[in-house]
C-alpha cells in the first residue's frame, strides 16, 4: 500500500516536472529563435499552391533540425522524417498557405507582401489571415523540441507541410503524389488549426466533428432572353433562379432531421446585363456543408431535384431543365476518434493543466482538407484548435466594443506567443503521448 502511494507520487512528480520542463523550454525556444521565425512567416505570406519560399524555409528549418526532408511533394509540399528505432509512425501536419487579402491589423509586423495570383494571374496582396504561420512555427519548435529529446520516445515522427488548405487542394495532392507509399502509412495523424473564437494558449478537442464536410456547387440555368417588356416571348432565368434558391431552404429546414447540422448557400447569383433585357441564363454558386455522409448525400440529391423540378414547374424542357455540377473540390467532414482525443485530453491535462483543455462545440460549419490524409485509409486522428485570441479582447467585445476580428478578416490578428508555444507544448505532449518509450 504504502509502496503504491510512493509510486503514485513519484508518478505525479515526475509528470509535472515534465510539464513545467516543457513549458520552460519551449517558451525559451519561443524566446530565441520562434518569436523571430513567426515574424518573418507573418511578412511574408504567400497563396495556396506557389508557397515556394515558405516550403524552402520550412524544408531548411526542419533539416537543419536534423530530419530527412524531401521537397516537393504534391506541389510544394515538404516531408520531414525523423526515424528513432522500433515504434508507431506518427503524423504531424501544418498547413502554410496564406490568402489574398490585404492585412490591416494594425500590427507592426503585418504583411505588405504581394504576389501574382495564380488564379487570376494580378498581383494581389497576401496576408496570413488564417494563422497558418502559427501552425509552420510551432511544428518547427516541436521538430526541433523532439529532435532534443530523442531519448525520451521511439518510432518515426513525420512531419507534414502542406499547401493549399485554403483551397482544399493540398491533401489530397499530397495523397495523389503517394506520400503514404514513399514514406510509410501513419499509425497516427494529428493536427490543429489555431482558433480566433478561443482564449489564447487554450487547447479545444471535440470527441466528434470538429470541422465540417463541404461541396461546391453549381447551378447554371437555361432561360429564353427576350425583351425586358415582353417577359412572355421568353424565360426568365432570375425568377426560376430566385424560386430556386427559395426552395433550396427548405432542405435544411424541413428535409435534414433538426438534430442533424448542415447548410445550404448560396453565395452568388449571377445573371443579366441590362435593366430591359430577360438573360438567356442564370449562374448559381452554393457551397454545401454536412457532417455525415448520409446528410450530405440528402443535401446533394435534393438541390438536384428541386434545381431540375422548379426547371419543370417553370415550363422549360426535358433538355434545358437547370444543370447541377458537383465539383471535385469536395472535402468529407473531419471527425476525431473518440478514444484517442479521449486519450489526448487526459495526457494535455496532466502535463498542462484540468483549465488548459476545454470542449467547445464549434458554432459553424466550416471546413478542413485534413481529412484527405485520414480517410481511404482510414487513420486514427485527432484534430485539435489552439486558442489565439486574448481574454482581454473577448471582454471588449462582450462591453459592446470592437469585435474579435474572424478568420480571413484583414483585421484577423492572433497572439503569437501564447498560441505558438501552446502549439508546441500540446504537440509535444501529444506525440509523447503516442511514442514514449
Ligand atoms: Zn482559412
Ligand atoms: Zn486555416
Amino acid at each position: 500500500m504504502f509502496k503504491r502511494i510512493i509510486g503514485l507520487a513519484a508518478i505525479l512528480i515526475s509528470v509535472s516536472a515534465f510539464g513545467s520542463d516543457l513549458s520552460d523550454a519551449v517558451k525559451s525556444d519561443y524566446d530565441e529563435y520562434l518569436a523571430g521565425l513567426f515574424d518573418h512567416f507573418h511578412r511574408n505570406p504567400e497563396l495556396s499552391t506557389v508557397e515556394n519560399e515558405t516550403a524552402r524555409r520550412m524544408a531548411l528549418e526542419l533539416s537543419l533540425a536534423g530530419y530527412v526532408v524531401t521537397e516537393g511533394v504534391g506541389g510544394t509540399g515538404v516531408v520531414a522524417i525523423m526515424e528513432n528505432g522500433e515504434g508507431p509512425l506518427v503524423m504531424m501536419r501544418a498547413d502554410m498557405d496564406g490568402l489574398p487579402i490585404e492585412e490591416k491589423s494594425g500590427l507592426e509586423n503585418a504583411s505588405r507582401a504581394q504576389q501574382k495570383s495564380p488564379i487570376t494571374g494580378n498581383m494581389v496582396y497576401t496576408m496570413h489571415a488564417c494563422g497558418h504561420d502559427v501552425h509552420i512555427t510551432s511544428m518547427v519548435g516541436t521538430a526541433r523540441h523532439m529532435a532534443a529529446h530523442k531519448d525520451e520516445w521511439k518510432g518515426t515522427l513525420m512531419l507534414v507541410v502542406q499547401p493549399a488548405e485554403e483551397r482544399v487542394l493540398g491533401a489530397a495532392a499530397m495523397k495523389e503524389d503517394d506520400i503514404w507509399g514513399r514514406f510509410g502509412t501513419p499509425d497516427y495523424a494529428l493536427a490543429f488549426h489555431v482558433s480566433s473564437n478561443d482564449v489564447a494558449g487554450i487547447i479545444n478537442v471535440s470527441e466528434g466533428s470538429p470541422y465540417a464536410g463541404a461541396d461546391t456547387v453549381d447551378i447554371i440555368i437555361h432561360g429564353v432572353g427576350a425583351h425586358g417588356a415582353h417577359p412572355h416571348r421568353g424565360k426568365d432565368p432570375i425568377v426560376l433562379g430566385s424560386q430556386i434558391v427559395l426552395a433550396l431552404q427548405t432542405l435544411v429546414a424541413r428535409e435534414l432531421s433538426p438534430r442533424d447540422p448542415g447548410v445550404v448557400t448560396v453565395g452568388s447569383f449571377h445573371s443579366g446585363t441590362k435593366h430591359n433585357i430577360i438573360s438567356d441564363r442564370a449562374h448559381l454558386q452554393l457551397t454545401v456543408r454536412n457532417t455525415s455522409n448520409e446528410t450530405r448525400e440528402l443535401l446533394l440529391n435534393g438541390i438536384k431535384r428541386i434545381a431540375e423540378n422548379m426547371g419543370r414547374v417553370a415550363g422549360l424542357p426535358e433538355d434545358k431543365l437547370p444543370e447541377v455540377i458537383i465539383s471535385n473540390e469536395s472535402v468529407p467532414p473531419t471527425i476525431n476518434d473518440a478514444a484517442l482525443a479521449r486519450r489526448l485530453k487526459q495526457a494535455w491535462a496532466e502535463n498542462m493543466g484540468d483549465d488548459a483543455v476545454v470542449d467547445i462545440p464549434t458554432k459553424g460549419m466550416g471546413a478542413e482538407d485534413f481529412p484527405f490524409f485520414t480517410v481511404e485509409p482510414a487513420i486514427t486522428s485527432v484534430y485539435w484548435a489552439i486558442g489565439g485570441t486574448p481574454q482581454e479582447a473577448f471582454d471588449v467585445e462582450a462591453a459592446g466594443g470592437d469585435l474579435v476580428p474572424s478568420h480571413h478578416s484583414p483585421l484577423f490578428k492572433i497572439s503569437p506567443e501564447p498560441s505558438i508555444t501552446a502549439g508546441v507544448e500540446s504537440t509535444v505532449v501529444a506525440l509523447m503521448a503516442l511514442m514514449a518509450e
